[in-house]
């Protein structure tokens, strides 16, 4: 089955956590278990290799970087220069991957048609030396700073963009804050508009969500985001919003981050084990989705499964990346058919993109 996975922070990981992605999730384990920077050290899950044994030969790759102001608290850059400057970093760490023959630019719908071709024609053998495709996004937009950097963004192949992400934005608020568009977000949303990015609705604030609808009248998904009515939090959608969503043709991408699939988790101290994060409660919801679909048509993979979190923090039966498989027999038992299972699992995405994208 060819998997598609609609968001990885695989540069920030790269080059924040100093993860050479090109190894066995194992031996990058092994490199850094003896590092306490980060809560998920020597705990990771993602990989190039873990990606392709898992037949995941599709994914929606991050550049991110977040300014922050002297009374912002969260981790960021203290201007939006540098945090340009950092995602050029990991763009090119992009590049290098492609050099490599690592992974390969998804960019419109000639090169989506091909790639996907060439993983589905290729043995399990052949798989092992494919080229992961990845399609860039950009998760919050403060590193752009000014609304023209989209354009240049877009010329070096950016095709998905989510204004916010954690805190206050210079374009929208995002998770854990609340208020409009901030001024420059409009303009923003018009030039996406114009240069036919996807907009990314993920981490937009309730206000932000709404509004950034209204101004935009492009193709929107949301990349990774679960259900506030299973787990209340703002960073979930309400059925209000994915009904909204649904209405757009958007897909939602179920996310693997164990606080958004059980309610009450606590950060540091929660276990999956101890909190039953499996991923039949994820199927929840995924179910919740399609329930108010009518179908199994919007709803798609968006694992997160690099951000900032591994093994600690996911459901009990990932492992790595290649366990993404493990989610089909629990979907086939609450009655999900073959064609909606592999809708799910990349055939969702396929269609949004191909719709957009129309011909090559
Ligand atoms: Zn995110």
């Amino acid at each position: 089955m060819f998997i598609v996975d609609a968001h990885l922070d695989l540069s920030m990981n790269a080059l924040e956590w100093n993860r050479d992605l090109r190894q066995p999730v194992e031996a990058i384990r092994a490199r850094e278990g003896h590092l306490g920077d980060k809560p998920d050290r020597g705990r990771g899950t993602v990989s190039l290799p873990a990606l392709r044994a898992g037949h995941v030969g599709l994914i929606v790759a991050t550049q991110i970087g977040r300014y922050v102001a002297p009374d912002n608290p969260l981790p960021g850059w203290h201007s939006p220069h540098q945090a340009w400057a950092q995602t050029q970093g990991q763009l090119a760490w992009y590049r290098a991957m492609e050099e490599a023959g690592e992974m390969t630019a998804i960019v419109d719908r000639a090169s989506l048609d091909a790639h996907v071709a060439r993983w589905q024609a290729a043995t399990a053998d052949e798989r092992a030396d494919l080229p992961v495709g990845y399609i860039l996004s950009l998760e919050g937009a403060d590193s752009l700073v000014t609304v023209e950097h989209v354009e240049r963004a877009h010329a070096y192949g950016l095709r998905a963009l989510g204004p916010a992400h954690y805190g206050p934005g210079r374009y929208a608020p995002g998770t854990e804050a609340a208020g409009p568009l901030e001024p420059p977000g409009p303009p923003l949303l018009a030039a996406m508009e114009r240069l036919r990015i996807i907009l990314d609705a993920t981490h937009l604030s309730d206000e932000s969500f709404w509004e950034a609808l209204d101004h935009f009248g492009g193709a929107v998904w949301a990349s990774h985001n679960n259900c506030r009515a299973l787990v209340p939090h703002m960073r979930q959608f309400t059925d209000e919003q994915l009904r909204a969503l649904i209405a757009r043709g958007a897909v939602i991408g179920a996310a693997f981050d164990a606080w958004m699939i059980v309610p009450n988790w606590v950060r540091g101290r929660s276990t999956p084990e101890a909190m039953d994060c499996t991923l039949a409660r994820l199927v929840d919801h995924i179910d919740h989705i399609c329930q108010l679909a009518g179908s199994a048509r919007h709803v798609c993979i968006g694992s997160d499964l690099d951000g900032g979190f591994g093994t600690e923090q996911g459901p009990v039966e990932i492992d790595t990346i290649a366990d993404l498989a493990k989610l089909a027999p629990l979907l086939a038992d609450r009655g999900y058919g073959d064609a909606d299972i592999e809708g799910i699992f990349s055939g969702n995405v396929l269609a949004f993109l191909r719709r957009h994208w129309g011909d090559a």
